[in-house]
């Protein structure tokens, strides 16, 4: 048994910033025609648009990172989003939680726990998390 469902896959987006969301194997045809660069006007679900309208056709995952780009957002290398003149503190947040996971595990007298309590509030402090 197949299904008639289908999930719009595939964003056509235009420069003015309109989505027009379709089946991946109706995107891919439709880039084939738009490579082929024999159409200048294209008709997608039901309307006509100049091709010179489309800035791509886009997986979700892309599309949302041109957004996030549009706005001025960036990615560290740690794969996080930050904001335009944001800073990034994914190195400092990774290294608390590798301390605090470690401390975690030692086995502590109290003095010792609440000393490591310590110097982890101070991390938290420092980088706000
Ligand atoms: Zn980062």
């Amino acid at each position: 048994m197949t299904s008639d469902i289908t999930v719009p896959e595939m964003c056509i987006y235009l420069r003015n910033g309109i989505e027009i969301w379709v089946e991946r194997n109706k995107a891919e045809l439709f880039g084939r025609d738009l490579v082929a660069g024999n159409k200048s006007i294209v008709q997608i679900n039901g309307q006509y648009i100049n091709t010179v309208e489309i800035v791509g056709i886009f997986d979700p995952v892309y599309l949302q990172e041109l957004k996030y780009r549009k706005m001025g957002m960036w990615k560290c290398k740690f794969e996080t989003w930050h904001e335009r003149e944001g800073v990034c503190t994914c190195y400092e947040k990774q290294n608390a939680r590798k301390t605090q996971e470690k401390l975690e595990s030692m086995k502590l007298t109290p003095e010792e726990r609440e000393k490591s309590a310590q110097s982890l509030r101070k991390l938290r402090g420092k980088y706000g998390i």
